[in-house]
């Protein structure tokens, strides 16, 4: 016995844990629990707690089972005593499940052990109670094979390989002559108990385990490992969970869904997890265990009629074949399901949020076995929420609470234009797994996905049916196709969790891996051929599909205003054309918090006038070349005030190395010497004397304002001739000037000098006036430090993490790929912190910054336009150090905005 608490027993309706309990018991344990607490059926049985897989990754197997083994004998002997049956007994013997259960839910990832407890004997008494001989040798048969792979280890060699057990069960029924597993005989199958141990044998060298006991600590110790596991870990990184949480593993008495035709077993949705419409769903098998539902190998059922009678539409089946041969749950046991149905109303009451269950029904007798918060695409969290807010069942920070932002990013990328769908042709048809529009090549498999998505190309994955092993090339792909599988198969939910289109279940498809290619409706398609996925018809096409912008209405919209209402800080985005900043305005930006100028400089004719001003020799040389960039630039602001009509318009100094605008290769070296009328070895001398190397600190940013005043002149010119220019077109004009990497008070000052002179200048000539700001980035480690001084005379500080992250590690942001990877990997680093903000150390600066310049200056307006701008842990930062915006790129405006208002309503 220890003195720590390890195992929480439950199914007496009196469970020891509850659902608050989930970083002990894992979501599944502490729901579990929480379900038996309400009264809902669950078998009984006991949880290992999280704890127990720390001490056990620390101390190993031997130290790990002397500290549980008197308390998991007591807890097997509560399952014994409510079911009244016997672990290992050869009359009434108990079967149990062994399952994984993390804090977060990561579905599929870890190990499942079901019929635990069967052997020679057992069988036998399986035999006796159930008087049903096929039945008790296929669990058997089937409790063999998970052990054998998942305990023992036996799995396919290559990734062509089939799973050896189904090829070994193949043979089999090639042999009998029949095709159905359920055709198999209670010999075939008894059989394949005794052809699959013997491949164990041959291929592990070990013996497959008859003590229950030992199959018991076997299967524990396995899930524990399978924490471990390399699909697990990825999964944890993809979705931020610490490798330090652990898992709990639930063992709980087995009940059966494969009893006969009064026996089944599904998983069901309170509401659409796709798009969200409020509508209980789901899935089952009759006379099936639960991994035939998510395994995807038959082609389950619905369970409400409604769902069933949808499901015919899509596929072309006639309502009366529907009866016939594909009845719904409600139709077909409709007492059970009436039980069903007011179960998930409970469950979902009581979590006040959308719940996937799994269910089993034991000869009429229906068996909750899991409740979770169900996974959801960004469609299905904003319109629940929304819908949960009108039901009166949460509030409208709660629903603003709910959000993962990042979501939200489905809901404003394109979808397939109504032009491009008329003239596209149907090649397949499946089930709208996951909804948004993909176009991609096809690839076969997850390596190849992640090796062509490397190269910058666009991939579908397509596949049989996925299995978590397909994981990170289902990350990259831009859309996922499966022949078999449902709704609920592993490909659909790890699709919608991911935010990815998803086809399922296209029955038509039929691929072949070894020649790499697939078959729809005749024609053969091979890999690397141009197919498009929608994920909200499941339907899918030849070729590419052109798509258009999405509609921003409805919930979207209206979640958008309930973050207006709880939000401090506004949302401003990066935009350098007209085109972004109407996109950006489009998504609720509140103007423009950095307008990088250089990238006007780079298009058309603009990059000879710029490159014959780098190459003049002196001032007046300069002074010409900017004569002709000062036009070109004023319409752009023009462009740019005009589109954020009556909001702030952030625009910065020119700031990269000048040697970005000469062009390396020698051809175009001598066309701009030809252009410039001076000779190529000038021109090739200004390349070398300019040449700077990673990360590019030397002359930017002000130094070139400060060191060239002209520039910065000619760029006060273009913005206040812009503003007066749309002034007086009535379009309300409100310019912020930036100075880009300041690092000491004087290069501001300097700048500023030059800027408010020039504007004075321009005033007098044209007799009318404009309000505008002068105001900095603080982007170098010194400036924060000394931001009570540059606050003196800057009106405004935006943050420029990028920068500031690049100099406070001391990375080049150019090279940083090189070891970064290997960092993350390694765990030196968390996360990549030009994504995001690195709190710890950069932030301290950003707080620095932000106290002092406030010091000298109380009202400083302060906002941030580095990336971390757009991403939501950061903007969460930005609200705690009290700014007052943020500003990112034109997408991620609506990410920002709902990301602040949950910092507000957190705080
Ligand atoms: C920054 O450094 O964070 C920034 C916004 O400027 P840039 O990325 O253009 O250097
Ligand atoms: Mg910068």
């Amino acid at each position: 016995m220890s003195a720590t608490k390890y195992v929480y027993l439950f199914g007496n309706g009196k469970a020891e844990g509850n659902a608050e309990m989930k970083d002990l018991l894992g979501g599944k344990g502490a729901n579990l629990a929480e379900m038996d607490l309400i009264g809902i059926p669950v078998p009984p049985g006991f949880t290992i707690t999280t704890e127990a897989c720390i001490a056990y990754t620390k101390y190993g197997t031997a130290k790990i089972k002397e500290l549980l083994e008197d308390d998991v004998k007591a807890a097997m002997k509560h399952i014994e005593d409510i079911m009244q049956m016997q672990f290992g007994s050869n009359e009434n013997p108990l079967l149990v499940s062994v399952r994984s259960g993390a804090r977060a839910s990561m579905p599929g990832m870890m190990d499942t052990i079901l019929n635990l407890g069967l052997n020679d004997n057992s069988v036998q008494g399986l035999i006796k109670k159930t008087q049903n001989e096929r039945f008790a040798w296929d669990s058997y048969r089937r409790f063999v094979q998970m052990y054998g792979d998942v305990v023992m280890g036996l799995k396919p060699e290559n990734k062509e390989d089939l799973d050896p057990f189904e090829v070994i069960m193949d043979s089999l029924k090639k042999e009998r002559g029949i095709t159905s597993d359920l055709e198999l005989t209670a010999s075939d199958l008894k059989e394949l108990v005794y052809l699959f141990k013997r491949a164990i044998k041959e291929r592990t060298g070990k013996d497959f385990p008859d003590d229950p006991w030992e199959q018991l600590w076997g299967a524990i110790f396995a899930v524990f490992d399978s924490w471990n596991n390399p699909r697990a870990i990825f999964y944890r990184k993809l979705h931020n969970i610490p490798d330090d949480w652990g898992t709990a593993v639930n063992v709980q008495a087995m009940v059966f869904g494969n009893m006969g035709n009064n026996s089944a077993t599904g998983v069901a949705f309170t509401r659409d997890a796709a798009t969200g419409e409020h509508l209980f769903n789901g899935e089952y098998l009759i006379n099936a265990q639960g991994e035939d539902v998510v395994a995807g190998i038959r082609t389950p059922l619905q369970i409400t009629k409604i769902g069933s009678q949808r499901w015919a539409a899509l596929a072309g089946i006639s309502e009366e074949e529907r009866v016939a041969k594909y009845p719904s749950l409600e139709e077909a046991m409709p007492e059970v399901y009436k039980q069903l149905f007011e179960i998930q109303k409970k469950l979902e009451e009581h979590a006040k949020d959308m719940q996937d269950l799994e269910f089993t029904i034991q000869e009429g007798r229906l068996w909750l076995l899991q409740t979770r918060t169900g996974k959801r695409t960004g469609f299905a969290m904003v319109k629940i929420a929304m819908d949960m807010v009108r039901e009166g069942l949460i509030d409208e920070k709660t629903a603003l609470l709910r959000m993962e932002p990042n979501k939200l990013d489905e809901l404003l990328h394109p979808v397939f234009s109504q032009e491009g769908l008329a003239k596209a042709k149907e090649i397949a048809k499946g089930l709208p797994a996951s909804p948004g529009a993909a176009t991609g090549q096809i690839v076969f498999f997850a390596e190849d996905a992640e090796a062509w998505a490397a190269q910058g190309k666009k991939v579908i994955l397509c596949r049989l049916e996925t299995s978590p092993e397909d994981l990170r090339g289902m990350a990259v792909a831009q859309g996922i196709l499966t022949a078999r599988g449902g709704m609920t198969s592993h490909a659909a939910v790890v699709a919608r969790g991911m935010g990815k289109c998803c086809v399922t279940g296209a029955g038509s498809i039929v691929i072949d891996y070894k020649n790499r290619t697939m078959t729809t409706r005749g024609k053969t398609y091979h890999e690397g051929d141009w197919i498009s996925l929608n994920g909200s018809t499941g339907q899918v096409f030849e070729g590419k599909i052109e798509t258009v912008a999405p509609e921003l209405s409805g919930d979207f919209a209206e979640l958008m205003q309930l973050a207006d209402k709880y939000t401090r800080m506004y949302v401003r985005t990066n935009a350098d054309t007209p085109q972004d900043a109407t996109v950006a305005r489009k998504f609720g930006a509140r103007g423009i918090g950095l307008c990088r100028t250089e990238h006007m400089f780079f298009t058309g004719v603009r990059i000879n006038a710029m490159r014959e001003m780098i190459l003049a020799d002196n001032e007046e040389g300069r002074r010409k070349a900017l004569d002709k960039l000062l036009p070109m630039q004023r319409s752009d602001f023009e462009g740019i005030f005009t589109a954020m009509d009556g909001f702030p318009v952030t625009i910065r100094l020119l700031d990269p190395p000048l040697h970005e605008f000469l062009p390396q290769e020698e051809n175009q070296q001598k066309e701009i010497a030809n252009a410039l009328g001076i000779t190529l070895e000038k021109v090739k001398e200004r390349v070398n004397a300019l040449h700077e190397l990673n990360p590019m600190l030397g002359h930017r940013g002000c130094r070139v304002g400060n060191t060239y005043p002209e520039i910065t002149e000619m760029q006060t010119r273009a913005i206040i001739e812009a503003a007066l220019n749309v002034k007086a077109k009535g379009i309300k004009v409100i310019p912020e000037i930036m100075v880009p990497l300041v690092g000491i008070e004087t290069e501001f000052k300097m700048q500023e000098d030059i800027i408010r002179n020039t504007a004075e200048k321009i005033f007098e000539e044209k007799g009318d006036r404009v309000e505008f700001l002068v105001g900095t980035m603080i982007e170098v480690p010194r400036a924060t430090l000394v931001a009570d001084k540059i606050a003196e005379r800057a009106e405004f500080f935006s943050f420029g993490t990028n920068d500031l992250t690049q100099m406070t590690f001391g990375y080049s942001r150019d090279d940083v790929g090189v070891f970064l990877p290997i960092y993350l990997e390694k765990n030196i680093l968390k996360n990549d912190p030009f994504q995001i903000l690195d709190q710890e150390g950069v932030g301290q600066l950003v707080q620095i910054g932000t106290e002092r310049g406030r010091k000298t200056r109380p009202n400083l307006k302060v906002g941030i336009c580095g990336e971390h701008g757009g991403e939501p842990s950061s903007v969460e930062f930005c609200h705690r150090v009290g700014m007052d915006y943020v500003s990112c790129s034109p997408y991620r405006v609506p990410i920002a905005r709902v990301a602040a208002a949950m910092a507000a309503i957190r705080k």
